[in-house]
């Protein structure tokens, strides 16, 4: 072989060897990059402007979902939504939860005196759960204590739950309208200040659903950042539920008119409609919601309002509940972020102050962390925690 054929070779093979060496990196680099998370996921190449397919047909075209935080994809089955608020009790252990601190001192003590009263009238109060309640829950509870003579601590523990349960009033009607009627979709509007959970609690929401073998289809009316469509759809994807969109800017009436029509045509049974964080100070924004929620019901009746709350922002979450009634009938309160160390008293300050139960509440940031509510349930969390 002469030399130049021997460099020319020698040099083919060096370009090759770089070659599969290069695309090997990509190969890794891309997969590794690929649980990314949800807010910088790339447009849903599914829904541009609002042409869905079918729910059912637009499924085959997502792509495969993926889980950010665990890094993998959501194909398996969702949790059942009977047992998730247990986890709550997971959630609570270790935390700083005044409430089940609280009763835990109170349970644990040797005596009850009045001092131990005031400590536990003071984790009531730290716990968000208002002066109000607060008085009302001490003083039935030491006239329980004296009247049935308490002296141990299955005896108190058994009356404690009862007056935490009445408290938190196990008689509320907390069903959600999430099924279809007269012929059309139920329709969801999220409502609630920025960054209080709604367009995750959307998602969470879309996925209970799914679980149930229900159509859905999410429309995006949350136009005023061009992110916010994005990381709706890009939950769309993770849950493998399609999602009606428009540009950033656009008006978020049509937009969730556009999503429930096309949940008429489709016949599916739930819309669940997205919407901006108000600022409840602008007056003008919070118009735009009762407008958003009189267009659509020119083409189906909204089944559900529901207003999402941190739960850890306490009283601010009274004031914003109080200014959103005014525009729109709450039909029910999502109360997110109860894990970590939320308080969780809010629940009952919400519910006297609406008239409003909490149907729901969310236990952390993953897809099946949000959880019907259930008095009793919640208060067993509490005090077994
Ligand atoms: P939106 O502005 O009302 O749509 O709020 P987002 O849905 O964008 O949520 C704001 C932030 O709160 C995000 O980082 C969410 O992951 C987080 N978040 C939402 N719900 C929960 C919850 O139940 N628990 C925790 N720990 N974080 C949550
Ligand atoms: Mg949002």
């Amino acid at each position: 072989m002469d030399p130049v054929t021997l460099i020319v070779l020698a040099v083919v093979g060096v370009l090759v060897l770089a070659g599969l060496i290069g695309g090997g990196i990509w190969y890794a680099r891309r997969n590794r990059e690929l649980p990314k998370p949800p807010t910088k996921g790339e447009v849903s190449p599914t829904r541009p402007d609002g042409e869905t397919a079918t729910p059912g047909g637009g499924t085959d075209t997502l792509e495969a979902p993926t889980d950010p935080g665990a890094g993998t994809a959501l194909a398996e089955r969702p949790e059942a939504a009977g047992t998730r608020l247990q986890r709550l009790r997971a959630r609570l252990a270790g935390t700083n939860n005044p409430l089940a601190r609280g009763l835990l001192n109170l349970l644990s003590a040797d005596h009850i005196d009045e001092e131990t009263w005031e400590d536990f009238e003071a984790a009531l109060i730290t716990s968000d759960l208002g002066v109000g309640p607060t008085t009302e829950l001490i003083d039935k509870l030491r006239t329980r204590f004296k009247v049935e003579d308490v002296r141990d601590t299955d005896q108190a523990r058994a009356i404690l739950r009862e007056e935490l349960v009445r408290l938190v009033d196990p008689t509320l009607d907390r069903s959600l309208n999430l099924d279809r009627k007269d012929g059309n979709p139920a329709v969801v509007m999220m409502v609630g200040v920025n960054g209080t959970g709604k367009t995750t609690t959307v998602g969470k929401l879309a996925r209970l659903l799914v679980a149930e073998d229900k159509d859905v289809l999410l429309g995006a009316a949350d136009t005023f950042r061009a992110a916010a469509a994005e990381q709706l759809a890009t939950w769309g994807e993770r849950v493998g539920v399609p999602t009606v969109r428009s540009h950033e800017g656009a008006d978020p009436a049509s937009v969730a008119y556009e999503a429930v029509s096309q949940g008429v045509e489709q016949e599916v049974d739930c819309v669940l409609i997205d919407t901006a964080g108000r600022l409840h100070t602008k007056t003008g924004l919070m118009d735009e919601l009762g407008k958003v929620k009189r267009v659509i019901e020119k083409k189906a009746p909204v089944t559900e309002v529901l207003l999402v709350i941190d739960a850890t922002t306490g009283q601010n979450g009274l004031v914003q509940a109080r200014i959103f009634r005014e525009v729109v009938d709450v039909s029910g309160v999502v109360l997110s972020k109860l894990d970590g160390s939320a308080k969780g008293g809010i629940i009952v300050q919400v519910q006297r102050e609406l008239g409003v139960p909490v149907k729901l509440v969310g236990l952390g940031e993953g897809p099946d962390d949000l959880a019907p509510f259930v008095a009793e349930d919640f208060v067993d969390a509490l005090l077994e925690s």
